[in-house]
């Protein structure tokens, strides 16, 4: 039996386009329909068929949903849920993709004090945004982490933690402060540093862009991927995940100045002790399935 038969997805970007899309390729026969506040995107959305219906209103894409999916800005959740709140089917169980969990409960509770909501977030995505951006199989084979509060009707639960493993993803629960601080060091901080770095490299006056540019393949271009992520998103993140995303700053900050000194005095062994554990972690994420173990990012050189 399908966890549900009547599917909303609010905001239809490149996870909420990649949902519709998984949900029509995995689960067939639930009905999918989809809300975008971007009249461009709802036009978009009705010329590809993403959905079985687009509706005009946040409220009428509601009115018979069994699952409402909130796949918008996490600093959007709020009016995203208050749009729904007059519509909402008392029995629905609404749910979320944001990047990060404490704030968008806080926002999401307060907005649909009475709404059964268990957050969730893909972790798996790329630099695109858009309608167009999304595909079926961006789930398969990644975890989705499920952050029900204390208390979520654990039915409810288990019917989200399905939905999700039916998309060909590995589920994962976690309490929603214990995802922000995972999170916060395995994305929000290297997506950070890649802004900082790619930001630096067009400020400089001694090297010209046309030199960054052209000389990228030294390491420089594998940054410019994760700081081409859509600006709107990664605003959202910083500002909603501030306490954990500024702890982790802080411990890289001073892994940071050991480095340095270790350059600066010469300590060859203390680099390349490093240098040794972060390539193990390289070979842990392929053994795990979580990249390709084509070398250079699977990029062909002939
Ligand atoms: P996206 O491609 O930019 O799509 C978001 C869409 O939501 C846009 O069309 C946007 O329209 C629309 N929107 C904004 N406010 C709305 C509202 N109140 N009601 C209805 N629609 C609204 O973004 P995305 O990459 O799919 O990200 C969506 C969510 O997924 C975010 O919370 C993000 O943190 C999370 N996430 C992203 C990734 C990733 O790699 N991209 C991975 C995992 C989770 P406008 O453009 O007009 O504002």
């Amino acid at each position: 039996m399908l966890p549900f038969a009547r599917v909303t997805i609010i905001g239809l970007g490149l996870i909420g386009s990649s949902i519709a899309r998984a949900v029509r390729q995995h689960m067939p026969s639930a009905r999918v329909t989809g809300f975008d506040a971007d009249p461009a995107v709802r036009e978009t959305a009705l010329r590809i068929a993403l959905c079985d219906d687009v509706a005009d209103t946040a409220g009428t894409s509601v009115i018979d949903a069994d699952l409402v999916i909130l796949c918008v800005p996490v600093g959007a959740m709020g009016a995203a849920a208050a749009g729904i709140a007059a519509d909402l089917p008392a029995d629905a169980i609404v749910s979320d993709v944001g990047s990060c969990k404490e704030s968008v409960v806080e926002a999401v509770r307060t907005a649909l004090p009475d709404a059964t909501f268990v957050p969730a977030h893909p972790v798996a995505g790329t630099e695109n945004s858009g309608p167009e951006a999304g595909f079926a199989s961006l789930f398969h084979g990644r975890w989705c982490i499920v952050t029900p509060v204390a208390g979520t009707d654990a039915l409810a639960v288990e019917r989200v933690r399905e939905f999700w493993k039916r998309l060909g993803a590995e589920v994962e629960t976690m309490a929603p402060d214990h995802h922000d601080r995972v999170l916060a060091v395995t994305s929000h901080l290297p997506h950070l540093i890649a802004y900082t770095i790619v930001g630096t490299a067009s400020d400089m006056e001694e090297v010209t862009q046309s030199e960054v540019i052209k000389y990228s393949a030294g390491g420089f271009r594998d940054f410019t991927r994760i700081a081409a992520s859509d600006p709107t998103m990664w605003r959202d993140v910083f500002l909603a995940n501030k306490e954990a995303v500024l702890d982790m700053l802080q411990r890289f900050s001073e892994d940071l100045t050991a480095l340095q000194r270790a350059i600066r005095w010469g300590k060859g062994d203390e680099l390349f002790e490093l240098f040794t554990r972060t390539r193990a972690i390289r070979r842990s994420i392929i053994e795990q399935g979580q990249d390709d173990a084509a070398p250079d990012f699977g990029r062909t050189h002939d």
